[in-house]
């Protein structure tokens, strides 16, 4: 089944928050975004309007920590036992940090397809790359990751990532492919909950 499910990290970050809420509002598409716990706390109109269009918020840690070998304490504090989904900073999880979601029953998230936005500068060039990758997937279904929140490199810049979704939700549509929530994804996948 071809389907693709789009999850933005580190926002909120409005105006570009609120851009992608009027792409995704367009096309009708759900979406997951990964917020991260003190950029919340500002944020609440924006927080508001994700969860009226029905968009899933997921748990990308209170200051965007890696985790990895921390104590109990200090995973509790940053992932304060909060939300279904559970992205990592940078994709860094261990055993610790698995006990932990496994405890809460938080369900953690990666990604297939990485749209490299927090590198890459334009919406050609982050198209480009979505698009060798959803080529290549083993059985056309993937979990892509993009950014909303703001980027050091690029001085908090995301309307590429704003421009690259519309384009990916466009071509992939047009091509018989789905825009799923999370939920309707296979997860938990074993390859993540190996740990590292
Ligand atoms: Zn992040």
């Amino acid at each position: 089944m071809k389907k693709l499910s789009l999850t933005f990290d580190d926002g909120p970050s409005p105006p570009c928050t609120e851009a992608l809420l009027a792409v995704l509002s367009y096309y009708s598409v759900p979406a997951s975004f990964f917020m991260i716990g003190q950029r919340m706390l500002a944020q609440e109109p924006t927080i508001k309007r994700v969860e009226q269009a029905g968009h899933v918020i997921g748990n990308h840690t209170r200051t965007h920590r890696n985790l990895c070998g921390a104590p109990f304490e200090a995973i509790d504090h940053e992932i304060n036992r909060w939300g279904q989904y559970f992205r990592p900073p940078g994709g860094h999880y261990d055993d610790g940090i698995l006990e932990y979601l496994r405890l809460y029953n938080i369900q953690l998230v990666m990604w297939d397809v990485d749209g490299l936005d927090w590198k890459l500068k334009t919406a050609d060039e982050i198209v480009e790359h979505l698009t060798a990758q959803i080529g290549s997937l083993d059985d056309d279904s993937g979990i892509i990751l993009l950014h909303d929140g703001d980027s050091e490199d690029l001085n908090g810049n995301r309307w590429a990532t704003v421009e690259a979704a519309d384009r990916i939700i466009t071509s992939y549509r047009a091509r018989g492919f789905e825009f799923v929530p999370l939920c309707e994804m296979t997860l938990p996948r074993k390859k993540w909950l190996r740990g590292t």
